[in-house]
């Protein structure tokens, strides 16, 4: 039995004040323009502790009044909404040569969207240099418009530990690197938090809060790129695992005899349906993306050839995402990145697959992304907006009623 010397302690009140105000800034982005008798009727807080927290988030300029409106029993009710005009959340994805940076303001509106040629240089310091010089402009701009930064959360292709160190990003070379730390000190301590988290994981909560799924309980985002990760959000939340590493779907063999997947292995879903086995070669990242649109237009013109190899790639992706449904029973699979494009001839034998390998009656929805290139980018952004939600406010202290 674990004990204590001090005893019980009493409820912090000062935590029990930033979940409720939590709770408030919640109501008022899901359901704006509501009145504060909607938010007592809705939360069971009582009236004068709604108007109190009502009255801290205004000065937070997290919440704004608009104009009056005649209520269910007659009398007017002054309305709210969101405000947030002096904040914004950035999110900044790292691939593997370009960097894009979103910022967005409280309600996820776009602010700034940026994709930039980044060449990461010959070490991890020196590619954070860079990131650092990019992050600092996108910061000035923010500073210009009069926006304090909420926080940033960076993403990144690789095993990014829960405590954000990147342990493994193999195609940008690093291993072992503390990126939030040495980003912290290229950007000179700048007061609002940095967060570091793998590329799908962001992608997966860009969808959940800006995709045409959002607010879908259950939800796994796969990944495109030279890799292929899987972003997992199950019963609301997204779901890392005890060291930060779920998701790695790229490394299950679905061939023992299949090809040879550079992690070493063979016959990876990486290796018999990720981007490689589509071009078959190694092709520098601005050469795939030309490449890939040849694929599309022979697609299109019917090409036997390579509607074979896209059906085949389907049907190792489907394999894959049947594994996926097996195991975690999403509502819906989004397929990002490179296979965005290729989704119209790639998506059917997905689905055969699906049809003759998941148990369970019925089957995800498999849908292509439609958040565009930076939606890992867009989930930093929307992480750093999950941890204001979660009661981490910016501005004063929380005013004793
Ligand atoms: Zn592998």
């Amino acid at each position: 039995m674990i004990t204590s010397t001090t005893g019980p302690q009493p409820a912090d009140f000062a935590d029990v004040r930033a979940t409720n105000l939590a709770v408030v800034l919640r109501f008022v982005r899901e359901h704006a323009p509501c009145s504060r008798a909607d938010i007592a009727a809705s939360t069971g807080l009582n009236k004068a502790t709604v108007s109190s927290l009502v009255a801290d988030l205004i000065d937070r300029r997290l919440v704004r009044e608009t104009g009056l409106t005649e209520n269910r029993v007659g009398r007017p009710a002054t309305m709210l909404v969101l405000d947030g005009s002096p904040y914004a959340a950035i999110g900044v994805e790292i691939g593997v040569d370009t960097v894009s940076a979103v910022a967005t303001d409280l309600a996820g509106g776009r602010l700034l969207t940026w994709r930039r040629a980044f060449s990461g240089g010959d070490s991890v310091s020196q590619s954070v240099a860079g990131v650092g010089a990019i992050v600092r402009r996108v910061v000035n701009r923010m500073a210009k418009e009069e926006r304090q930064v909420l926080g940033l959360a960076v993403a990144v292709p690789g095993l990014v530990d829960v405590q954000g160190t990147v342990r493994l990003a193999p195609n940008l070379g690093w291993h072992d690197a503390d990126l939030g730390g040495d980003l912290a000190k290229a950007l000179r301590d700048p007061g609002f938090p940095i967060q570091v988290d793998n590329d799908a994981n962001l992608a997966a909560l860009a969808e959940q809060r800006f995709g045409p799924y959002a607010g879908a309980a259950d939800l796994v985002y796969l990944s495109g790129g030279v890799g292929v990760g899987a972003g997992i959000i199950l019963d609301g939340r997204l779901r890392r695992g005890g060291l930060g590493y779920s998701g790695e779907i790229g490394h299950v063999q679905l061939d023992p005899e299949g090809p040879a997947c550079h992690c070493g292995r063979r016959g990876c879903l990486e290796a018999v349906a990720g981007i490689g086995a589509v071009l078959r070669k190694d092709l520098s990242p601005a050469e795939t993306q030309a490449e890939i649109e040849e694929v599309v237009r022979q697609a299109r013109s019917g090409d036997p050839g390579t509607l074979a190899r896209l059906t085949s790639v389907g049907t190792g992706l489907g394999q894959g995402v049947a594994i996926l449904t097996n195991l975690l029973d999403p509502a819906v699979v989004i397929l990002g990145g490179y296979y965005v494009p290729l989704a119209p001839w790639v998506l059917p034998a997905v689905h055969d697959e699906l049809g003759r390998r998941v148990v369970a009656p019925g089957a995800p929805e498999v849908v292509a992304s439609t958040l565009g290139h930076d939606a890992a980018a867009l989930g930093g952004a929307a992480r750093v907006l999950d941890s204001i939600d979660s009661g981490r406010l910016p501005g004063g202290l929380a005013r004793i009623p």
